[in-house]
C-alpha cells in the first residue's frame, strides 16, 4: 500500500490562518503589530525569490515587512550597521538574514550581531545553546515545521528510532536536538556514515536534509517508516525535487511528504509564528 502523503501546503495553510487571525487582534489587545525585517546581500535569485515568498507572506499575516537589498560589494562594516540600526528598531520583532552571504562576509559575526531577542530563524549561539538545553525561545523554522508535520500524524516521537541524514547547524543538527527532546533515540548521518543505507533502514522516522536529489531510495526505508523530505533540488528540466526518491520510497513507507509542498511551506509558515511569538514577547516587557 502506498504511504500516507503529509500534505505541508494544507498543513501550512491552516497554520497561516490562525497566526493571521492572532495578528489582527494585537494592536488592540497589546498595542502591537509584528514587523520582520528581511536582509539580502547580492543577487542570488534562489535567495530572492525566498526573501520575496517571505515578504509577501508577511503582508498577507499582517506582519510589517522591512526588505534591506544590498548589493554584493557590500562591505562587513555596512551590513553590521544595518543590523546594529534593526536592533534598535522598535518596529521590527524579528531579523532574517538570508544565507549564504557572499564570500567576503564572515556569517557567523553577521549572526551573532543580530539581537537573540530578535533572532527569528534561531541561528544565534545563544539560542543554538537555549535549544540544545531543551528550552528553546526560537527554534529555527524548518526544524519546527518538521516537528509540527510529524505531530500533525497522530503518531508518537517518543521512543522512535530517528534517522537524521545531513548535520548542517540549521537542519540537521536542530532537527536531531528536537527529536531528542521528544524522546526519540537519534542517530545523525552524513557524508562520513558507514553503511548509511543500513542505518537509515532502522528508522521509524527518516529525515533527509542532504541537498542531493533522489538520494534516498526505497531500500534505504523500512516498511511502514516515516519519511521527512527537506531538501529541494533543482533539476536539470528546471523542476524542483526532494532528496528522496518520492515515487519509489513511497511504495515503502507509511508517511511521506512531497517536493514541493512539504516542508517548505512549513518553514515560511513558522517564520511568521516566530515573529509572532517574538513580538508578543517583547510587547509583555
Ligand atoms: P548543507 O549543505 O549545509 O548540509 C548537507 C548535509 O548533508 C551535510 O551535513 C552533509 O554531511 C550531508 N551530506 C552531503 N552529502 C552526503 C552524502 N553523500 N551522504 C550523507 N550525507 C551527506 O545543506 P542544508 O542547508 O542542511 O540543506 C539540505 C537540503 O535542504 C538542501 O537541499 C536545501 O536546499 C534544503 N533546505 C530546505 C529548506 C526548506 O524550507 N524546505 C530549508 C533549508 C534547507
Amino acid at each position: 500500500m502506498s504511504a500516507s502523503i503529509i500534505d505541508g501546503k494544507a498543513l501550512a495553510l491552516t497554520l497561516r490562518d490562525t497566526i493571521t487571525q492572532e495578528i489582527q487582534t494585537l494592536p488592540r489587545t497589546r498595542g502591537i503589530t509584528p514587523g520582520l525585517a528581511a536582509v539580502l546581500v547580492g543577487d542570488d535569485p534562489a535567495s530572492a525569490v525566498y526573501v520575496k515568498n517571505k515578504k509577501l507572506a508577511c503582508e498577507k499575516a499582517g506582519i510589517y515587512p522591512q526588505e534591506h537589498r544590498l548589493p554584493a560589494s557590500t562591505t562587513q562594516e555596512n551590513l553590521l550597521r544595518l543590523i546594529v540600526q534593526l536592533n534598535a528598531d522598535s518596529r521590527i520583532h524579528g531579523i532574517l538574514v538570508q544565507l549564504p552571504l557572499p564570500s567576503h562576509i564572515d556569517t557567523k559575526v553577521i549572526l551573532q550581531a543580530v539581537s537573540p531577542e530578535k533572532d527569528v530563524d534561531g541561528f544565534h549561539p545563544v539560542n543554538v545553546g537555549r535549544l540544545v538545553e531543551g528550552d528553546p525561545v526560537f527554534v529555527p523554522c524548518t526544524p519546527k515545521g518538521v516537528i509540527h508535520m510529524i505531530d500533525s500524524t497522530g503518531e508518537a516521537i517518543a521512543g522512535k528510532r530517528a534517522v537524521v541524514i545531513g548535520r548542517s547547524n540549521i537542519v540537521g543538527k536542530p532537527v536531531a536536538m528536537l527529536l531528542l527532546h521528544r524522546h526519540a533515540t537519534v542517530t545523525i548521518c552524513h557524508s562520513r556514515t558507514k553503511d548509511l543505507p543500513g542505518v537509515a533502514r532502522e528508522a521509524d522516522i527518516v529525515v533527509a536534509a542532504i541537498g542531493k536529489a533522489h538520494f534516498v531510495t526505497s531500500d534505504m526505508v523500512k516498511k511502514g517508516a516515516m519519511v521527512i523530505d527537506v531538501g529541494i533540488n533543482r533539476l536539470a528540466d528546471g523542476k524542483l525535487t526532494g532528496d528522496v526518491d518520492f515515487d519509489a520510497v513511497k511504495e515503502e513507507a507509511g508517511w511521506i511528504t512531497p517536493v514541493p509542498g512539504g516542508v517548505g511551506p512549513m518553514t515560511i509558515a513558522m517564520l511568521l509564528q516566530n515573529t509572532l511569538e517574538s513580538a508578543k514577547r517583547m510587547a509583555k516587557k
